[in-house]
């Protein structure tokens, strides 16, 4: 049984891990990232034990996946059931309860007006492939707006939305046609300089008055696809009428508002949608990740009006899968029972800890979030926030060395998206392995 973590008793990596590791690396493929050597064998809520009984405590959550920590009893327990009775049939065409209720549940879920309909698939990047299919065929316009420093997923319609990092996208063109990619309002980094607010939010206007005096005609862009929070890009919280305004403009113009909520949706911010946080209702949401606690599992949430799609259009063989939409109605029951509350508590608990640690770190350039979705963003020189990405990749690989899972995101953000079962005491475990790493950056940078 799990107990207490960190509790690092091996060299990393362990023997067991080292093997491990030779195997894969032998025999999958070069693009795979693996951040740092890590080999999982169980988990339990938020701790996760390797291949040689080190223990660690789980400040990523797989990437903001394990939404209800590892293995919780009821998930497994709804997953085991669904296993004794049948593992698949296909959603495309056939029918079993779990589907239906799930596609229910979430509709009730989504905060949109008026009825819903729902389409599962089995990532991410497919439900991002859905809802950009699903807006070509509803709309029948040419054009799509996205956001630099957006993240969407990577297959090939996916990929043309993203633009996260070059390196993802570099040789793979060419992309979905008519994808325009705009500035996201990232108030640290102003893309154009001005500061908030007397900048009037001109990131959420300059679409209007830009693009659409210069490059498009607005009745010919069929969706805005937006993360409410980005993700991958950095843990940017937009300033507060960011989605007000360009929503206001995409109504004016017939234009869908499509929410990518795969990393801050599922309750990780303390509302069960990021977008709540910002008083706007979406068109279409998206999301994946946590929706089944790590199961695969997408969903595609649109206003009924939207999803007009005839019939053999679009279908996928796994989609909804049955043991993921078991695993999913546990999860959301979850949600809905505690964990959203506990995101929005511990959330408060870790920002106010790690706003002090910027009192004391000069390298601590911003500290930003909503409940358990919280970027660190580490800088040279708080004058001329030069990036210090080198700093940033060094803490969370000593972090794991310490016991302590971590991912970077963004150039040089440290990101922190733990399990929402994460307890008070974890957190401060957490942030004083942090306060011990920083000391130490800081002590080699003096
Ligand atoms: N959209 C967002 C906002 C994401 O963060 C991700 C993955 O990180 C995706 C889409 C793609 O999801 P997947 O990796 O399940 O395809």
């Amino acid at each position: 049984m799990i107990v207490k973590a960190p509790h690092i008793k091996t060299p990393l990596p362990g023997k067991n891990a080292k093997r491990v590791i030779a195997k894969d690396r032998r025999f999958t493929s070069s693009s795979y990232i693996k951040e740092y050597p890590f080999v999982i064998a169980r988990g339990k809520g938020t701790v996760v034990e390797d291949v040689d009984g080190n223990r660690f405590l789980d400040f990523m959550a797989g990437i903001a996946v394990n939404a209800t920590g590892y293995s919780h009893p009821r998930v497994v327990r709804a997953v085991k059931r669904q296993a004794e009775r049948f593992f698949h049939i296909c959603s495309t065409d056939f029918y079993y309860e779990s589907f239906a209720r799930l596609a229910e549940r979430l509709t009730r879920m989504t905060p949109m007006e008026g009825e819903k309909s729902v389409f599962f698939t089995n990532s991410g990047a497919e439900a991002v492939e859905t809802a950009i299919k699903l807006v070509r065929y509803h709309t029948q316009r040419p054009y799509i707006v996205s956001f630099l420093g957006s993240f969407h997923g990577r297959t090939m319609g996916a990929l043309s939305l993203t633009a996260s990092k070059a390196k993802q996208r570099s040789f793979f063109s060419s992309f979905l046609p008519g994808v325009h990619h705009i500035p996201y309002g990232y108030c640290y980094r102003c893309p154009y300089n001005l500061k908030y607010d007397s900048c009037g939010v001109h990131c959420a206007e300059y679409l209007e008055k830009v693009i659409c005096r210069n490059l498009m005609n607005p009745k010919e862009i069929g969706a805005i696809f937006v993360e409410p929070i980005q993700g991958e890009g950095g843990y940017i919280v937009p300033p507060p009428e960011f989605h007000q305004k360009l929503k206001a403009f995409a109504e004016k113009n017939g234009i869908l508002y499509v929410v990518d909520e795969v990393q801050a949706g599922m309750g990780r911010t303390g509302k069960f949608l990021a977008i709540e946080h910002f008083g706007v209702e979406p068109d279409v949401v998206i999301m994946a990740k946590g929706l089944a606690s790590g199961l695969p599992l997408g969903a595609v949430v649109a206003k009924k009006k939207y999803m007009t799609w005839k019939a053999g259009t679009h279908g996928s063989t796994f989609g909804g899968n049955p043991l993921a939409c078991e695993a999913s109605l546990e999860t959301l029951a979850l949600l809905e029972e505690g964990l959203m509350a506990n995101a929005a508590r511990m959330g408060k608990r870790l920002l106010g800890k790690l706003r002090k640690l910027a009192g004391e770190f000069e390298i601590i350039g911003d500290v930003r979030g909503r409940g358990l979705m919280i970027g660190m963003e580490l800088v040279k020189d708080r004058e001329t926030r030069e990036p210090a990405a080198k700093e940033a990749d060094e803490i969370v690989q000593a972090a794991f060395q310490r016991g302590l899972l971590l991912l970077s995101c963004g150039e040089s953000t440290i990101r922190f998206c733990p399990p929402l079962v994460v307890k008070a005491r974890e957190i401060d475990t957490a942030v004083n392995i942090l306060t011990d790493l920083l000391r130490e950056t800081n002590g080699k940078r003096a």
